[in-house]
């Protein structure tokens, strides 16, 4: 039978002919093999409304590409406003965090129904189309509304709320509506999947059998599908740029502790910096040399939570570096840019201990990366919070509470003194976790599932 198209829309696009990065390589790679439409934000914005109207073509080979700008009021209310400073907390467990603003609400939803009305002119009969991220709530309820039937999928990358939070969303009462419209919502963890099953049956849907819910008609499913990275290529990347960690000039026996993360307050970090402080005043031999090197490149920093971390973090550097730096030795690096992904990988490999201590996390990538890369014949220990997506699949890890620096202080020791048999254990049911469910699987699967119901779903 022929297969329909397949139309991706997320709020970023890849603009480049041939982009990197895990996910976008594997929905690059699937819609090259399938054909199909990639719509997304093309990060232009415009004075006012009028002129962000309609789709601008930017490839066709080897698929079509087609982006839409936002105004400055729509980027201010829409990505600013309700999906970062609304959303983003809310669904990372910072209720403390929240803005509520009607206006920012109003003009997040006005934006999904613009965008409706622009993909709506695109799809064809037979098309599947998969929706990405907090971003796009309420896009497929608004397609349904234009009368497209088509299969529409919906993929949550980051944690599904604690269904105790919700009532802090002014809009939790249309959320029932928006995720019913979806035909699949995809999930990382089974954790987002019971949160999602416990929030919508309080709230008047009905659950069927094995992750199906039924709301006003519609049946649509729930399930988890944790999202993995291209390993081999991680792999292949972490051996050829072996020497990345000659650039920071160590001291011979010095330990190397590595953090990457995006400068977001969901990321634990000044808990973490504690802990390597606490770590470093009661290492067990004063004469042990550990250098954290945090690796923070900013995000969102038109957002005021963004700014607060980044003044809190530089205190705390501050602290522990004026206690604990000797003339020749700075125990914490922090490097506040990008970093290339290639030279990452070296890092991580040359890196004895990686602390991922996320407060809340959808899944995690730099947890699976950071396994990719090691040296299997000398690996390094991954120390990864239970409150990472990637906890439900990597428990080979040091597994720590990151609110307590103590324990986490702990695990710090215990990585630098693990002996070669341990972390070579570890370290082969870590590669054996991300292998099983690799970016390849990822999308294969998710497709499968999306797919898996022909018969339109819509009464
Ligand atoms: N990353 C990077 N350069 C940096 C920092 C991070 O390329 O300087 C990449 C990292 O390799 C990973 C991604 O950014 O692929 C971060 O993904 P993750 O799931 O860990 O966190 P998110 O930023 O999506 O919350």
């Amino acid at each position: 039978m022929d297969q329909g198209r397949l139309i991706v829309v997320s709020n970023r696009i890849p603009t480049e002919a041939a982009p990197s990065g895990g996910l976008v390589v594997a929905l690059h790679d699937a819609l090259k093999e399938r054909g199909g439409v990639w719509i997304g934000n093309s990060g232009k914005r415009v004075a006012t409304q009028e002129e962000a109207q309609g789709l601008t073509r930017i490839a066709q080979e080897p698929y079509e590409r087609y982006c839409f700008d936002l105004s400055e009021e729509e980027h201010q209310g829409f990505y600013l406003g309700y999906a970062n400073a609304t959303l983003w907390p809310l669904f990372h467990h910072r209720t403390d965090l929240l803005a509520v603003d009607p206006d920012e609400a109003r003009i997040y939803r006005e934006v999904n129904d613009r965008v409706a009305g622009l993909i709506a002119e695109v799809v064809r009969p037979g098309d599947v189309l998969w929706v990405h991220d907090y971003h796009f709530l309420p896009l497929a309820e608004a397609l349904r509304r234009r009368g497209v039937t088509n299969r529409i999928g919906f993929f949550l990358h980051i944690p599904f709320p604690n269904p105790s939070d919700m009532p802090a969303l002014s809009e939790r009462k249309l959320m029932p509506g928006w995720l019913s419209s979806f035909d699949l919502i995809g999930l990382q963890t089974r954790r987002d999947v019971s949160n999602a099953l416990d929030f919508l049956r309080d709230n008047g849907a009905e659950l069927l059998l094995r992750g199906k819910m039924k709301f006003d008609s519609r049946t649509f499913e729930i399930a988890s599908f944790p999202i993995g990275i291209d390993v081999d290529a991680f792999v292949e990347a972490a051996e050829t740029h072996a020497d990345s960690g000659e650039h920071l000039r160590l001291s011979p026996g010095e330990r190397l502790v590595l953090g990457v993360d995006r400068l977001d307050y969901s990321k634990g970090l000044p808990q973490r910096f504690a802990a390597f402080g606490e770590y470093l005043s009661h290492r067990p031999d004063p004469q042990i040399r550990a250098t954290l090197l945090q690796i923070a490149p900013p995000s969102r920093e038109d957002v005021e939570a963004y700014r607060d971390i980044r003044q809190e973090l530089e205190t705390i550097t501050g602290r522990v570096n004026g206690e604990m730096a000797e003339l020749d030795w700075t125990p914490i690096r922090y490097i506040r840019r990008n970093i290339e992904r290639e030279i990452l990988a070296g890092l991580y490999r040359r890196a004895d201990a990686c602390l991922v201590t996320p407060l809340a996390d959808g899944m995690n990538l730099v947890a699976k990366e950071f396994v990719a890369a090691q040296d299997g014949a000398d690996p390094g220990v991954l120390i990864l919070s239970h409150f990472a997506g990637a906890a439900e699949q990597l428990d080979a890890a040091l597994m720590v509470n990151p609110y307590d620096p103590g324990e986490t202080a702990r695990a710090i020791d215990q990585a630098l003194s693990m002996p070669l048999h341990e972390r070579q254990s570890r370290h082969l049911s870590l590669m054996q976790a991300i292998r099983e469910t690799d970016i390849a699987w990822w999308t294969r699967t998710y497709l499968a599932a999306l797919q898996a119901k022909t018969e339109p779903s819509n009464d």
